[in-house]
């Protein structure tokens, strides 16, 4: 069986503690590889190699580290087939999804923070008469990024791509969940001529080498994305050592649809922000909303196209989802449809698992769920579930739907559908998230802030804002 290698100092090699840990296909439930079970004294190796690596590094000139980001993104696209087989195996969802989203959002995110590097600029302010002062923003040293399953090469390229544009050295762990592309990215990093040690990818479980990554003194930042209650933890463990976090958490996202709407449009798109990627994207909108005008139209056209919708193997081209990522998640999800149940919901359409033939009959297969009569602050509407689930509920006034959409911990986005160009800005001001789409889903711009409020997150990232999260600013005053 194919071992994955940690990558530390420009070379792949085992993990000291000498263990590995089973990684399953979630496609057939069955164990295809295996990952190093890192420990401490592998997050020690990195950082040891990290800190060499980080003169050469931080001192070499914008355009050069540019040019070899510019080809490591040049390496994943030239290598695309490779990667998007490894996500769609590694993670359960569609190939065809892996194809357009996941491998080309990398390849975007390593050329876009690649040239942003070249435009990012510092301010200077003058003091009239007295003097001026600018503003150093230099690169913070060693960093610390850990991503999660969902997205993820996606998320991993959206951390590393602007810490390493910024001129750190990186210790990087990928979910252990879904470790392939990470462990291809070594090599790619490598032939695109990255100096050794400055990315470091370690592989293992969160409470051990995850938890080493963010307790060593020498590795300064931690940008994380993932759940909520690990981000508590990571807050807890980094804050007393004065550590710079950005964090990228939980969400339960309000869909919120007015009788004035693009019927059509919506329908289609509501389609995918409830279910594209088994429903597992941070951003999809599982609380949908839909004033009591059009609720029975809606419900009759959302549930039929939502029944026809074909759950298959990944590289089934006809899959629209494939398998859940892990046994584990496939529980949860369907627990939740229980508690739904418990709680008075009626399920209008799925809520089981799907048995395909061999050899996928060990898969994580679920139906798309829709489940209506909840009230909005049940469990089921106010816990994050990540799965194919979601729950529509009627409104009247717009006041209502604001604040049944306001009423959860969460504040990542929100979907607003309506023509009524006042209140959808009315809406976007007053809605608690960090990204509001309007008469639209996902359309990313990756120059915008992306986050959340709340238990959401702390900080953004993106654009300028993450090239700001991996510097230091120094203002320097100069007497005239
Ligand atoms: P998770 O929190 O279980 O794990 C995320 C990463 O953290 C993994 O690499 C894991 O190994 C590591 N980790 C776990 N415990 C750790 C610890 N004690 N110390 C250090 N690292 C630790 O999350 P997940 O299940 O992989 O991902 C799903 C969650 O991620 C959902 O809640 C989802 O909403 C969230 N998410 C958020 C965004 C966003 O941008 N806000 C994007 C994608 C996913």
């Amino acid at each position: 069986m194919e071992k994955l290698r940690n990558f530390i100092n420009g070379e792949y090699c085992d993990p000291t503690t000498g263990e590995y840990i089973d990684n399953y296909e979630p496609a057939t439930g069955k164990v295809y590889s295996l990952i190093p079970n890192s420990g401490t004294e592998d997050v020690q190796k990195a950082v040891d190699a990290a800190e060499k690596a980080f003169p050469i590094w931080s001192k070499m000139s914008i355009d050069e580290r540019s040019k070899i980001l510019v080809k490591l993104s040049e390496g994943i696209a030239a290598r695309m087939d490779e990667f998007t087989k490894a996500e769609s195996r590694d993670n359960g969802k569609p190939l065809s999804l892996a194809t357009h989203v996941d491998i080309p959002r990398a390849v975007s995110n390593f050329h876009f923070f690649a040239t942003a590097i070249l435009h990012f600029a510092s301010e200077s302010h003058n003091m009239e008469g007295v003097g001026v002062n600018y503003t150093l923003r230099k690169p913070i040293g060693i960093v610390g990024c850990i991503s999660p399953w969902n997205l993820p090469l996606y998320l991993f390229s959206w951390k590393i791509a602007p810490a390493l544009a910024a001129g750190n050295c990186i210790i990087a762990k990928p979910s252990e969940v879904t470790p392939y592309t990470a462990y291809l990215l070594g090599q790619v990093a490598k032939d695109a001529g990255m100096p050794d040690g400055v990315l470091n990818i370690l592989h293992g479980e969160g409470h051990t080498v995850g938890d080493a990554i963010v307790k060593h003194p020498k590795i300064k930042a931690i940008s994380f994305t993932g759940g909520t209650k690990t981000g508590e933890y990571i807050a807890r463990t980094a804050a007393p050592v004065f550590k710079k976090l950005s964090l990228e958490l939980g969400g339960k996202n309000p869909n919120i649809i007015f009788d004035d709407c693009d019927f059509k449009e919506m329908l289609s798109t509501t389609l995918r922000s409830s279910f594209a990627n088994q429903g597992q994207i941070c951003l999809c909108g599982s609380r949908i909303f839909v004033q009591r005008g059009i609720y029975d139209k809606f419900k009759a056209e959302f549930v039929k196209r939502v029944s026809e919708t074909v759950v298959a193997e990944p590289n089934d081209p006809k899959a629209k989802l494939g398998a859940l990522v892990s046994k584990s998640h496939l529980e949860k999800v369907l627990s939740y449809v229980k508690i739904a149940q418990e709680e008075g919901g009626t399920v209008l359409t799925g809520g089981e698992r799907v048995l395909l033939d061999a050899p996928f009959d060990n898969g994580y297969y679920m139906r798309p769920t829709v489940i209506e009569g909840l009230s909005y602050d049940c469990r089921t509407n106010q816990e994050e579930i990540f799965g194919p689930v979601v729950t529509i509920t009627p409104f009247d006034t717009e006041e209502e739907a604001l604040m049944m959409a306001n009423s959860t911990v969460y504040g990542l986005s929100a979907t607003l559908w309506t023509s009524d160009l006042k209140r959808a800005h009315r809406m976007a001001n007053e809605i608690h998230a960090g990204i509001v789409w309007i008469n639209a889903w996902l359309v990313r711009d990756l120059r915008t802030p992306f986050g959340g409020v709340k238990a959401s997150g702390v900080g953004r990232e993106g654009g300028w804002e993450a090239l700001r999260f991996f510097t230091e600013p120094k203002n320097v005053f100069v007497k005239y």
